[in-house]
């Protein structure tokens, strides 16, 4: 579905830049395909390049090096034909401007006839409970509520492509919990969604893969697997057993040069069965306790430490 083949963008300084400062490479090199119908995360510290990944997939900017292709169009041209779901990092609507007139505004763009629109910001405005906000102007709205109304925006029209600038930011818990509700419906009506986000335990339960960027560069694209429910466990030997890749297909080493792994299991029974067979096969296991944070833990070591993602 996209196709990205060496993409770089540099920023040229702009005109309130100070006088010599240097263009910015924000990606060089990218490389990718995300098939139809799969999530993505796209994680990775700031200035990374997320989001400058995200709006040149939308085509608001031109890649100065290498080629994007969507569903074999350029950017411009897919979406100018087929649309997409896109939640900006921040959305530049003037903050004057009502939520109920934003959302009918925006339906208006999006092609809908007025009598659809109407219906389709009625029901958006009951989904993300934004009724009794619906006549505050955006400038007076809290993080929160203007994200789940950046949300309702992005869902104004069903599109096959899905694009979320860090759609969590902002939201508490309990929307956070509606908005991994929300995705898992768009996974479910295959739409292919990339997530720009900093919550890596997120992007662990909700995407197929993840994409780690860091400093403009792919440093890995990692098989999350959208496991959902199975459960990730940090698995520690007292010394290395030659049957774990047997037992634990896919186990991943999180600590190098040490015998401790990340292995799943679909629930306690499953991992009680496997644990017995590596014990069985000689294993000597020395810890073993759910590994909540598995993701990011791979982010980490993959950025060498320190960083935070
Ligand atoms: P992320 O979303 O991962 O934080 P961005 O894509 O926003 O990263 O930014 C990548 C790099 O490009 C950063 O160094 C940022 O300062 C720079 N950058 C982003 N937008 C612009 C712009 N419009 N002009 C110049 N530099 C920019
Ligand atoms: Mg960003």
């Amino acid at each position: 579905m996209i196709q990205l083949e060496g993409v770089g963008k540099t920023y040229r300084p702009g005109p309130s830049a100070p006088r010599g400062a240097p263009p910015v490479e924000a990606l060089a090199g990218v490389s990718l395909h995300v098939p139809a119908g799969e999530a993505w995360g796209v994680v990775g510290p700031n200035g990374a390049g997320k989001s400058t990944l995200l709006a040149l997939l939308l085509g608001f900017l031109h890649p100065t090096a290498g080629t994007i292709e969507i569903a074999g169009d350029d950017p411009r041209t897919y979406v100018r034909r087929q649309g997409a779901a896109y939640l900006p990092e921040r959305f530049g609507l003037p903050p004057e401007w009502s939520v109920l007139a934003a959302l009918r505004a925006l339906a208006g763009l999006e092609g809908l006839a007025p009598g659809a629109a109407r219906g389709r910001v009625d029901a958006l405005l009951d989904r993300f409970e934004l009724a009794p906000h619906a006549g505050k102007t955006l400038g007076t709205l809290s993080r929160g509520l203007l994200q789940r109304v950046g949300l309702a925006q992005a869902l104004l029209a069903e599109r096959a492509l899905v694009v979320l600038d860090e759609p969590t930011e902002g939201l508490d818990p309990l929307w956070r919990i509606r908005f991994r509700a929300l995705v898992e419906e768009l996974k479910r009506a295959g739409r292919t969604i990339l997530i720009a986000s900093h919550d890596l335990g997120e992007v662990e339960r909700l995407a197929d893969r993840a994409l780690l960027l860091d400093a403009g560069r792919v440093r890995e694209i990692m098989d999350v697997g959208a496991r959902g429910d199975v459960a990730t466990y940090r698995l520690e030997l007292a010394a290395e057993a030659p049957s774990l890749g047997d037992v634990f297909p896919g186990a991943v080493a999180a600590d190098p040069g040490r015998p401790v792994y990340l292995v799943t299991a679909a629930d306690p029974a499953e991992l009680s069965r496997r644990l017995a067979a590596l014990i069985d096969t000689g294993g000597i296991v020395a810890a073993v306790a759910p590994a909540a944070e598995a993701l990011e833990e791979r982010v980490r070591r993959a950025l060498g430490g320190g960083e935070r993602p």
